[in-house]
């Protein structure tokens, strides 16, 4: 939509459903205070302009008067209010948007990894930091894997030469009592399908040993398990193993 002020013009973009309108540019020329508005469509080849008697009805926004370019939606229960609050504004300043930072009442540190974290944010409003305490235990994992060559052709310009085959997998888990391996290879049958069910029995210990013996402090139930340069390979291998009737995956990282 080209809204025209003396032409100024505020070029608006549809492309959802439901139309959503965007002021994207504005043009002043000198001359009368008559507004009007247009619509500009471009298909690539044809531009149109059209003239638009009812901008609301286009739109679904009910524009400012005085700036023209705070825009309220039409459904919006609280559109008289936010409006009227808006054009007493508005009015002071002439039409100019003002922006203003307003500050919180009270000082509050910036410390968003204290605060996202529980266990954290309890220990620092009750005076607790030095019992402040990294994460000790946890598990790790590698995956070995061979190539199997396929030469599988995809449409006439792919062509899939191998893929990649786990054949062993090794974990250590590093807990209170100390360190211990666990290991798997191909000759036992659904190797990963027993490494996973081994590693959710081993990650009850070391979640024991993180835990805060003060069960009031709130904690986070989560263990760490590390792979080696995992992102781009290990995860895909194990994923389909993943899912489980003895499981659930409650959230995705990444
Ligand atoms: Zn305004």
């Amino acid at each position: 939509m080209i809204r025209c002020r003396n032409l100024l013009q505020h070029l608006s973009i549809c492309y959802e459903y439901p139309p959503r309108y965007e002021k994207t540019q504005n043009y002043i020329v000198n001359g009368s205070d008559k507004q009007f508005n247009i619509l500009f469509i471009n298909d690539g080849i044809n531009a149109h302009i059209m003239y638009i008697s009812d901008v609301e009805a286009l739109t679904g926004f009910r524009y400012c008067n005085i700036c023209h370019r705070q825009a309220y939606r039409i459904k919006d229960p609280n559109l008289q209010v936010s409006m009227r609050n808006h054009m007493k504004k508005c009015q002071k300043n002439n039409g100019k948007i003002v922006k203003k930072v307003i500050l919180e009442k009270f000082a509050k540190p910036f410390v968003p990894h204290i605060l996202s974290n529980k266990t954290y944010k309890y220990l620092l409003a009750n005076n607790l930091t030095h019992l402040f305490k990294p994460t000790q235990y946890y598990i790790t994992y590698d995956i070995e894997t061979f190539e199997k060559k396929v030469n599988e052709k995809f449409g006439d310009s792919s062509q899939v030469i191998a893929t990649l085959v786990p054949y062993a997998i090794a974990s250590t888990v590093k807990s209170a009592n100390g360190i211990h391996s666990f290991y798997y290879d191909i000759r036992t049958d659904d190797f990963l399908d027993k490494w996973l069910e081994q590693l959710f029995e081993e990650a009850k210990l070391v979640k024991k040993d993180n835990k805060y013996i003060d069960e009031t402090i709130p904690q986070y139930f989560e263990v760490p398990v590390i792979g080696f340069n995992s992102a781009k390979f290990d995860t895909s291998l194990v994923f389909k193993n993943l899912k489980s009737k003895d499981w659930t995956i409650s959230k995705y990282l990444g």
